[in-house]
């Protein structure tokens, strides 16, 4: 069956682990290298991607995730999570690190600037039904995505209308909001089953 880890340094580890239960996944914290090796797939939580990128080098898992990623292994991420996956961070520390995966480029806090937290109603590619309803906690957006990356989803309304929140290439998947604190599991069931197919 599918293992499918969820980083535990740092953020909303505990309702990740709940929610990819919920779609049938096993579902195991991981905080060492060698727990990285047990799993098929991986969740970047929310939280603060400058504390998960300092814990992430001190725990010496930088290098064993990045190698993962290149290796073709599924991660999403959300929100911090989607910070650690841009291949470019504006708004970062300066020795803030990200594993990569996503060839974009997001800005920190993007929306902080108009309001810290909201929630809006955002459609997503391939997920079926009504349209999510995200919530965003000092939220990055994504300013600009290279040619392989797909745009999923984009605010639809208000001030930050456009912005991209979804985005997916590859095996490698992220939103800026927070489907792991709703209770809705389209997200997680679309990962666990692209995981699976992968
Ligand atoms: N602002 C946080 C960061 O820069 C992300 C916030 C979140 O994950 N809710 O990492």
């Amino acid at each position: 069956d599918l293992t499918v880890g969820v980083l535990a340094l740092q953020g909303d580890v505990r309702e990740h682990l709940r929610a990819l239960a919920e779609c049938d996944a096993l579902a195991r914290p991981v905080r060492r290298p060698e727990e990285l090796d047990t799993v098929d797939a991986l969740v970047i939580p929310g939280g603060e991607s400058t504390a998960i990128s300092k814990l992430a080098v001190d725990f010496g898992l930088l290098d064993p995730i990045r190698k993962r990623i290149a290796d073709g292994m599924p991660v999403y991420g959300s929100c911090a999570g989607m910070i650690m996956l841009a291949g470019t961070v504006l708004d970062g520390r300066p020795d803030q690190q990200s594993f990569g995966g996503i060839d974009m480029t997001v800005r920190r806090n993007a929306f902080g600037r108009q309001v810290d937290s909201f929630e809006a109603a955002v459609e997503i590619d391939g997920i079926d039904g009504d349209p999510f309803h995200a919530v965003f906690i000092r939220a990055p957006w994504v300013e600009e995505v290279g040619p392989d990356a797909r745009v999923l989803g984009r605010v639809t309304s208000g001030a930050a209308a456009g912005r991209i929140v979804a985005v997916r290439q590859g095996h490698v998947l992220a939103t800026a909001f927070h489907p792991e604190l709703t209770g809705d599991l389209r997200v997680h069931a679309a990962f666990v089953e692209m995981a699976r197919a992968s």
